[in-house]
């Protein structure tokens, strides 16, 4: 039985949704629904094919994000607790061991438009940025009290984001139990905390764990440059790796300082080795590279410089001013570690820019390895739009520090 509007879409526009693409814009559809924002509705082809349920809005050129790939189901709580048991089945048994802090759903990506839950051990924490989500907020919070039985669950809808949907800014807000300072979690055995209610994003930087796993095996007995190192997590890894020297370099204090509470429960501290420098990467990059400091890896790992498409070239002259300045820090035969988290551009794109910081710098980058999100932030080849992270690792050949040509740039 079917229980939503029908919409139905032109000829020939459904088949990256049959691909499993998970949009369908406001042209591809045959006519303008007079439904309003976050309506379930039910997906026809032309030729009258039930192709899904999705979620509508009029204010979005993505008119419709889909949720289901069949049209004979309710979206109810049975609906949300099915699907999230069905996701934490599939993610779970390709998770590192040791490993208790994990995306449960990633968005569209997953068929959850708007939607993401992260799991720190006993925690849940989501996060809602669509009008269709956000009529569901009772649903999500009962499936994950059903499904996982939580010790507690945190919404962290205080995002930007929202407002392109025509939603507010939503202050953050705890549904169950209670949370009492930071929340602890493991991965790959390491101990860590996630900062649910101030921390950045939903606490921690979970996609990152596949650069952090690889950082571990190659930096024994090496100094490491940590730069956006946010509260350490990398630097932790770095150092059950056995590096011999760390520095952290981040604008936040209180990531700061939680990054040294991560060192500690893991059985380092922070000392002349292991040590932050708190400020603005791009003050203090000019400032080591006056001194001359050298490091055999760095790490350089900062926000989405490119949210919108406005932003995009302000964005390419901070990768590459950023990445220019990383290659001149990097002894003969260092390792540069470079992210780019904004879905803007591609990985083409920003490997373009680490070429050409690293021609700036007068070196020469070869590849160890390119790496993208963790299996838990699924990564669909069908919807390329959903990818925004990567991680460029090469060991710098040729040149050396002193190469200052386009110091300037
Ligand atoms: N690498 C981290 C995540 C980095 S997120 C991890 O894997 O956990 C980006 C970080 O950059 C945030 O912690 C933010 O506080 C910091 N940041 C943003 N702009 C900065 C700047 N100009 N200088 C120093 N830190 C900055």
């Amino acid at each position: 039985m079917e229980h939503y509007p029908r919409v139905y879409i032109k000829k020939g526009r459904d088949i990256p949704l049959f691909a499993g693409h998970p949009w369908i814009f406001s042209k591809a559809l045959q006519e303008e629904y007079r439904l309003p924002a976050g309506e379930l509705v039910a997906v026809y082809s032309a030729t009258n094919e039930p192709l899904g349920i999705g979620m509508y809005n009029p204010k979005t050129s993505i008119r419709v994000r889909m949720l289901a790939r069949e049209t004979a189901v309710c979206i109810d709580h049975d609906f949300f607790i099915r699907r999230f048991s069905s996701l934490d089945d599939d993610k779970r048994p390709l998770l590192p061991p040791e490993t208790t802090g994990y995306r449960l759903v990633h968005g569209d990506a997953d068929y959850f438009p708007g939607l993401i839950v992260d799991r720190y051990g006993e925690v849940c924490v989501f996060q809602i940025h669509t009008a269709g989500m956000d009529r569901m907020r009772n649903e999500i919070i009962e499936a994950l009290r059903t499904a996982f039985s939580p010790r507690a669950i945190v919404e962290r809808s205080d995002i930007e984001a929202r407002k392109r949907e025509g939603l507010g800014v939503l202050p953050v807000a705890v549904h169950e139990g209670s949370i009492d300072g930071v929340v602890p979690f493991t991965e790959n055995g390491l101990h860590f905390f996630a900062d649910v209610v101030d921390g950045q994003k939903t606490g921690f930087y979970l996609d990152q764990r596949n650069a952090r796993m690889r950082v571990a095996g190659l930096v024994r007995g090496k100094s490491v440059l940590n730069l956006f190192s946010y509260t350490g997590a990398l630097s932790v890894y770095a150092a059950r790796g056995g590096a011999a020297e760390i520095v952290m370099v981040d604008s936040s204090k209180e990531a700061l300082s939680l990054a040294q509470r991560h060192f500690e429960a893991n059985g380092f501290s922070f000392s002349a080795r292991y040590r932050c420098m708190h400020g603005n990467v791009f003050d203090i990059l000019p400032r080591l590279i006056e001194e001359q400091k050298t490091y055999d890896c760095v790490v350089c790992d900062p926000p989405a410089f490119a949210k919108s498409l406005e932003s995009v070239a302000r964005a390419k002259t901070a990768y590459l001013s950023a990445n220019r300045q990383c290659c001149m820090l990097l002894r003969e035969g260092g390792i540069l570690v470079t992210s780019s988290c904004s879905g803007r551009l591609t990985l083409d794109d920003f490997s373009g820019i680490i070429r050409a910081a690293a021609f700036q710098a007068g070196r020469d980058l070869h590849i160890i390895d390119v790496l993208g999100h963790p299996y838990d932030h699924t990564d669909r080849l069908s919807f390329a739009e959903g990818r925004y992270l990567k991680t460029l690792i090469a060991r710098a050949v040729g040149g050396n520090v002193s190469s200052r040509r386009f110091a300037s740039v």
